[in-house]
């Protein structure tokens, strides 16, 4: 494999993107441009006005609802698919505020770029988050409050969240992106989404990756992975990756009640983004393992950041 970058290349992620290839081949991938709300994108089924989720169409169930592919908390605002009603997407939208929820003091400090904004500098200022307006304020920063450092840890409250949301938000997303000639191989998914009582044969989890701010992603992406027919080791069936500013979420599709054997590997590999591949950032990257089987709220969480100064 010949690559030519202009940062030094982590030859660990290199290796992990090997493994991938060598086991699973890329079902979906699509890239989206931040705020790009004059250019919309519509994915579409053949029959027009007929839900993929629930099955129904018009005009047994309304098609008024501008349903995000993937959520907007990311900052898409032009990926949107026609084949979700209204019903579904009022039933989604739980999941997605449970999985903003959780990503809400993220998305304030790293931020999800508004028009213009650049990430905000944390330089002799005092900070002030507001959690309900969704931003962080600083200003005059007071030295004498970390006189020996050029950094100090933040520590912000997390919303309540439920954690199998997150996880029915995850696979929604997949649901939505796998082309229409592909999804009935599905179905199982598909009613596991619809029906909010069925658990997972094997527990739900992320793996949740946090990039240094200073260098965001271009692009949201979602790629999907399916196993290779040769492959015989217990792996998911589908992997998928969803990647946004400085975070990256890998997850996997419920596994049928047919595979589960018992020594399902859920994370076979970690899957690189491009952010993975510069070294320079990889060394400073947080991963963390997030069980997302549980169905109830949790509450009083935070999550912590080190802020340096950009002296
Ligand atoms: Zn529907």
């Amino acid at each position: 494999m010949l690559i030519r970058s202009t940062y030094p290349i982590n030859n660990e992620a290199l290796r992990d993107l090997e493994t991938l290839a060598s086991e699973y081949d890329i079902l979906v991938s699509t890239e989206v441009d931040y705020n790009e709300s004059h250019t919309k994108n519509y994915l579409k089924d053949a029959v027009g006005k007929k839900c993929r989720f629930c099955n129904k169409g018009f005009p047994e169930v309304k098609f008024n609802s501008v349903a995000h592919a993937i959520p907007e908390f990311t900052g898409n605002k032009s990926l949107i698919a026609t084949f979700e009603c209204d019903n579904c997407n009022q039933y989604f939208s739980k999941f997605e505020n449970e999985f903003a929820n959780f990503m809400l003091p993220y998305n304030a400090l790293g931020g999800v770029k508004k028009k213009g904004n650049k990430f905000p500098k944390y330089k002799q200022d005092i900070i002030v988050y507001h959690p309900i307006e969704n931003y962080i304020h600083i200003d005059n920063f007071p030295q004498e409050l970390h006189p020996d450092t050029n950094g100090f840890d933040l520590i912000l409250d997390t919303p309540s969240y439920i954690p199998n949301f997150i996880y029915r938000s995850l696979i929604k997303i997949g649901l939505t992106l796998i082309p229409e000639n592909t999804i009935g191989k599905y179905q199982d998914v598909l009613t596991w989404l619809m029906d909010m009582s069925s658990d997972t044969i094997f527990p739900a989890s992320m793996f949740f990756s946090i990039f240094p701010f200073r260098n965001p992603s271009s692009k949201i992406r979602c790629v999907l992975f399916t196993r290779k027919e040769s492959i015989n080791r217990e792996i998911p069936r589908t992997l998928l990756v969803l990647s946004y500013q400085n975070f990256s979420f890998q997850t996997f599709f419920p596994v049928p009640f047919s595979e589960n054997k018992g020594k399902l590997i859920p994370f076979p590999v970690a899957i690189p983004t491009s952010l993975d591949l510069n070294l320079n950032l990889a060394q400073e990257v947080a991963h963390k393992l997030i069980d997302l089987s549980k169905i109830e709220r949790i509450k009083g969480e935070k999550a912590q950041f080190n802020i340096k100064s950009l002296d």
